[in-house]
């Protein structure tokens, strides 16, 4: 199988580096509130390709991590005057409900931020010790000079990044330099002490200290949404490459295109998102997914609500053929014109290159139309070819529920 990968800016090939699990990493949410239409974008083509990899035979470990440390849960927590973790607590549940609706099934692992501040304390030091981190009033940064060529994955040359800020703070060495680790005042909630003082971890640091943690060593894929490569990723690959002297330490980083909503991203600040939860109300969990489905996952585009509404129908076809294959009706077996194996390759084909769900989900829409049509005609005809293994194999690559 062939992905894109923004590293290498070409497809490149999907294969376990140990040469057993298949080991990828995707960026969950930040807890603050519900997740969006724009989430679920991403989840349900993360869902895809696990379902993919497993069909095709790899064993899978897939870790996705939940930022429960993060200013805005902080901001929330005061404004709502309870403690931040009832806040990271009840957005964490709302999660786990939302993609369940959702039917995404196939993560091994959701961990949470709070429970990796030892780790990443540890790579801190780690970084602090080889000369690659450095410590301002109380702060602690990395040194992008030291890194093995800041700016490789959102491919920027030395000169775009000097105009660019991350973490401005007087006395930086470089005006990239991100936080990795930040000073809050003893007094307020969600501050770890540790040797490098009372504060908590930056947001580039968890997802190192958690993927560390559970693959021990170098990985095959990280993921997220494309708004993420800078400078979140930029910075994670930095981290990880200096951490563990490996280089490349992940061998895809594959992202997700945008949702808009009116030419804009679909996100909590901009106020203009649909949440799961009122999606679900009008649409079933199906449709959103065959929605999102019929686009490539690179693609960014602005969300149609009529078009989503309209999903719901189209996939009344597939939902139609399903009920007559349960009823496992004799004329099914009459489909003289789908030849079983050619349809399993060219399915395959479409999945193989780049997750080509677009392509798939025609090919699974095609089926189901000439189940329905094929299903009056006699069953006496030659040659026999079932229909079922081929139609079961696309909805559960695909994802879909059919409830
Ligand atoms: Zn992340």
């Amino acid at each position: 199988m062939l992905i894109f990968n923004t590293l290498s800016e070409s497809k490149d090939e999907v294969r376990p580096r140990d040469g057993t699990t298949f080991k990828m990493f995707v960026c969950g949410p930040t807890v603050q509130d519900n997740i969006h239409l724009g989430h679920a974008k991403t989840y349900i083509a993360f869902d895809v390709l696990a379902r993919w990899l497993l069909k095709s035979g790899h064993k899978l470990s897939f870790v996705l991590n939940i930022t429960d440390i993060d200013d805005k849960i902080f901001e929330r927590a005061k404004k709502e005057n309870v403690p931040y973790m009832e806040i990271a607590d009840r957005f964490l549940g709302d999660f786990l409900r939302d993609i369940e609706a959702l039917n995404i099934l196939t993560i091994s692992k959701i961990e949470r931020v709070s429970n990796y501040v030892k780790e990443a304390v540890q790579l801190v030091q780690t970084m602090l010790s080889s000369g690659k981190a450095y410590e301002l009033g109380g702060n602690y940064y990395f040194d992008t000079s030291k890194a093995d060529h800041f700016g490789k994955l959102s491919h920027q040359s030395e000169f775009q990044l000097r105009l660019k800020q991350i973490d401005a703070a007087p006395g930086k060495r470089n005006s990239v330099d991100f936080l990795l680790w930040r000073k809050v005042p003893d007094s307020s909630e969600g501050v770890w002490d540790c040797p490098l003082g009372p504060g908590r971890p930056g947001w580039h640091i968890e997802d190192s200290a958690i993927a560390l943690a559970h693959f021990n060593g170098p990985y095959d894929l990280h993921g997220g949404a494309t708004e993420l490569i800078f400078p979140h990723h930029e910075a994670e690959l930095a981290q990880d490459e200096a951490c563990s002297g490996e280089i490349p330490f992940v061998s895809i980083w594959m992202h997700t295109g945008l949702l808009l909503k009116d030419g804009e991203k679909m996100s909590k600040s901009l106020g203009n998102m649909v949440t799961i939860k009122e999606a679900l109300k009008s649409h079933s969990s199906d449709a959103i997914r065959y929605y999102f489905l019929k686009h490539h996952y690179k693609e960014s585009f602005d969300v149609n609500l009529e078009e989503l509404g309209s999903s719901g129908k189209e996939l009344g076809v597939i939902s139609q053929a399903s009920k007559l294959l349960a009823k496992r009706a004799q004329t099914m077996k009459d489909l003289k014109t789908i030849s079983e194996k050619e349809l399993f390759r060219k399915f395959a084909m479409a999945m193989d290159d780049d997750l080509g769900t677009p392509k798939a989900l025609g090919m699974l829409v095609k089926l189901s139309k000439e189940i329905i049509a094929r299903q009056g005609l006699s069953i006496e005809k030659e040659p026999i070819q079932d229909p079922a293994p081929i139609f079961w194999h696309m909805v559960d690559t695909l994802g879909f529920g059919l409830t």
